[in-house]
């Protein structure tokens, strides 16, 4: 593992997963989003999607091993988001809260609708909306879905 304060271990929502091994503060950077700068949405690997899109024209292939937030699960109820720093062009999982050590690191992995319907989210929360969509998508989803959601978000 290649961020201090992170490890990766088998995770209850799928696979590996990136966990913390210390308390981390609300806004705290906890591991960065490693990979190459690439013009277009690079190719998935085995299946999955280790891309990030940036803005039009800028995607960073996360595919590699020692990117540590490839490890990072999606969640409905994410602990952290993806930020963006412009200055040394690295996006970095951040803490959406205070998260104590041994929290398992999620964040949205903002899929389409289209993508969604191939991709089950097993994240376990009570607002588990059951695919893996981005957040603004949800309501929308629930409602094509017919599964009732516990929140009104
Ligand atoms: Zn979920």
């Amino acid at each position: 593992m290649t961020a201090p304060g992170v490890e990766r271990r088998a995770s209850a929502i799928a696979g590996d997963g990136l966990f913390t091994t210390r308390a981390f503060r609300a806004g705290e950077r906890l591991a960065p989003y490693l990979g190459a700068a690439r013009p277009e949405r690079p190719p998935s690997a085995d299946g999955r999607v280790f891309a990030l899109e940036i803005r039009p024209g800028l995607w960073i292939d996360g595919a590699a091993e020692d990117n540590p937030a490839r490890w990072a699960n999606h969640s409905c109820e994410a602990t952290a988001e993806l930020v963006w720093d412009e200055a040394y062009g690295t996006a970095w999982l951040t803490a959406r809260h205070d998260l104590p050590a041994g929290q398992e690191i999620t964040f949205d992995y903002g899929f389409s609708l289209a993508e969604s319907l191939s991709q089950p989210c097993r994240c376990g929360s009570p607002a588990c909306v059951g695919r893996i969509v981005a957040a603004p998508l949800r309501p929308a989803l629930r409602r094509h879905l017919r599964r009732p959601g516990t929140r009104s978000d």
